[in-house]
């Protein structure tokens, strides 16, 4: 059935137009999804024969909680969605002074085959659809009953890797009839897909674009992300300069610390020597565990920094929430699937 809610406002007009309806009617049943709504009989404003209508051409998918974990220590709070084919997604709400902002996901899974992430273990299932992303907003905020003011595509999966999709979404969630979130509330993460980095350039978007950048060496990086043999670090500094230029908007690194691979001196100082000319920011990343992966948290974190700062380059490291319930990237996901894997193998 065609997905309804991942139209365009003027793609709905026109569906409705379509269905021999007066035009307004694609901006009142557009409104509605954006509410989050569970069914057409919800339209109150629409009459009843057209929601009955509605009901025979389109169905509205609401994906299931199919677990919650609340953190005692901060209250984040982490969802696994199921959504209407049985696949599952992470999405992860962190409440901030500056607002309550989730983190959702952009594939199921993901092919990107970084060497210390847990998403990608199993290697990528399928795209979400523009509505399954937006979907992730819209009932974060139903079921936690707090209003959303950020959104951070850092979850599951590589945006760039499903940016057609992604660049619809975030046409509807900053639609002033839809969740009206400002561009400037909204960051990306990319493992640096370039042909991604370019086309956002082009585009001179607002959003915060964040590259994984992990390590500012070929050598190493090749080593801990696959991506570097296709898109070098040389290239995506260069992109990121090109962005700089294109955008006017600061790019932040994200640099997961890793014990003995990325977190000598030398890489400090090479990163600032690469990030010459560009107002970076540099966001270290205490290294979660991960069972599965044989790397482990560096104890250099703070003497990294230092060494960044003393080159004048900005440096933070990143406040590390929901500790107690797994909450980074992939994990509660991982877990649900061993354990599903484990139900079945004992049946
Ligand atoms: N694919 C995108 C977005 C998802 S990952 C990207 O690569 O940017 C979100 C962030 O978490 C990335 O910076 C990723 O490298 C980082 N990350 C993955 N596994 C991690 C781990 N075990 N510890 C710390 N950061 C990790």
């Amino acid at each position: 059935m065609t997905d309804l809610k991942s139209m365009s406002l003027s793609e709905m007009t026109e569906a409705l137009k379509g269905m021999g309806e007066p035009a307004f009617r694609g901006k009142q049943v557009f409104t509605w999804l954006h509410k989050g709504v569970h069914s057409f009989e919800e339209m109150t404003n629409l009459p009843k024969a057209l929601r009955d209508k509605l009901g025979e051409a389109y169905s509205i998918a609401v994906p299931k909680v199919a677990r919650k974990q609340v953190s005692r220590q901060d209250g984040t709070i982490k969802y696994l969605w199921e959504l209407a084919d049985g696949n599952c997604i992470e999405s992860v709400l962190m409440q901030y002074h500056h607002g309550n902002t989730v983190c959702i996901s952009s594939q199921v899974g993901c092919r990107m085959g970084c060497a210390f992430c847990a998403s990608t273990i199993a290697g990528k299932v399928r795209d979400l659809t523009p509505s399954e992303l937006l979907d992730q907003v819209l009932f974060t905020q139903a079921d936690s009953g707090l209003t959303i003011s950020n959104i951070v595509l850092m979850g599951i999966g590589e945006p760039m890797d499903n940016l057609d999709n992604v660049l619809k979404f975030l046409e509807l969630v900053n639609h002033p009839d839809g969740l009206n979130i400002g561009m400037r509330h909204i960051s990306l993460s990319t493992c640096g897909v370039l042909p991604g980095i370019r086309r956002l350039a082009e585009l001179g978007l607002q959003l915060t674009l964040s590259v994984s950048l992990h390590a500012p060496d070929s050598e190493t990086r090749s080593r801990i992300m696959p991506v570097n043999r296709a898109y070098d670090v040389e290239q995506l500094f260069e992109s990121c300069h090109d962005y700089f230029q294109k955008t006017g908007r600061r790019i932040s690194f994200e640099y997961a610390m890793i014990d003995g691979v990325n977190d000598s001196d030398w890489q400090a100082d090479l990163i600032a020597r690469k990030l010459k000319g560009m107002p970076g920011h540099v966001n270290l990343i205490p290294l979660n565990d991960v069972v599965e992966s044989p790397y482990k948290p560096s104890r250099r974190v703070a003497a990294f920094q230092k060494r960044l700062e003393s080159h004048g380059v900005t440096a933070t490291v990143r406040r590390s929430l929901g500790g107690d319930i797994d909450a980074s990237c992939g994990q509660l996901r991982r877990k649900a699937m061993e354990e599903a894997e484990k139900g079945e193998g004992s049946r």
